[in-house]
């Protein structure tokens, strides 16, 4: 499956060659404070399925295990790209970045011990179509 992805400004496009058992949610505590978000999540791909313009900035994280990892964000608006070890042979690429977001359905949730949880029971809670003030949202 190709995706077709790019930042919030437009400076950095993403278009990957992906398989998508490839898809994983993540809810480890990095995860969590780096996207500011319950959770995070992305798509793992080989460097030679991946083709990345414009310019990026690098933040190197140390993991839990010590190792070294790379967190990529585009260099004028931040969004948050990709992760990738220091060689840059396989890339986590955040899925909110491509058109295609919608059809990246997790395979698996990682690090369920650290997810919050009230995310366990979202499909119950109350929904909106969009400002809190909106008409309800029928989950499907
Ligand atoms: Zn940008
Ligand atoms: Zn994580």
């Amino acid at each position: 499956m190709k995706l077709i992805g790019k930042c919030h400004c437009g400076n950095i496009k993403i278009i990957a060659n992906i398989n998508s058992d490839n898809v994983y949610a993540c809810h480890c505590n990095d995860c969590q404070i780096m996207s500011g978000a319950p959770f995070r999540t992305m798509i793992g791909v080989d460097r030679n399925n991946v083709e990345i313009s414009g310019d990026t900035k690098e933040y190197i994280k140390i993991a839990e295990s010590g190792n070294k990892r790379i967190q990529s964000f585009c260099a004028t608006c931040y969004t948050s790209l990709f992760s990738s070890s220091l060689e840059k042979e396989r890339y986590s690429i955040r899925t909110g970045i491509f058109n295609e977001r919608d059809k990246l359905k997790p395979k698996k949730h990682l690090y369920g011990k650290s997810s919050l949880k009230w995310i366990h029971q979202i499909v119950n809670d109350e929904w909106v179509t969009t400002m809190p003030n909106s008409k309800p949202y029928k989950i499907k």
